[in-house]
């Protein structure tokens, strides 16, 4: 298990507590579940983002792909 996933579960813990067991999607806004969670860059890495946790956001991982697909708009 790579650290990013430690790092994953502990923000998703965190925030599961907080929020009484939703886990809002950065990008959606609808609850993830912890088999779709996946970490968004708030600042894209390629922009300088950091890998720390102030920069990290639980979004699903459909999500976090369209995001980062630039699909064609439809
Ligand atoms: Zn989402």
């Amino acid at each position: 298990m790579s650290s990013l996933s430690l790092i994953r579960v502990k923000i998703y813990k965190t925030v599961a507590r907080q929020l009484h067991g939703v886990v809002p999607c950065w990008v959606c806004g609808g609850h993830v579940a912890f088999a779709d969670a996946t970490l968004e860059h708030i600042q894209p890495q390629s922009e300088g983002g950091s890998g720390h946790q102030d920069n990290l956001a639980i979004s699903h991982d459909a999500c976090n792909h369209q995001r980062h697909a630039k699909a064609p708009v439809v």
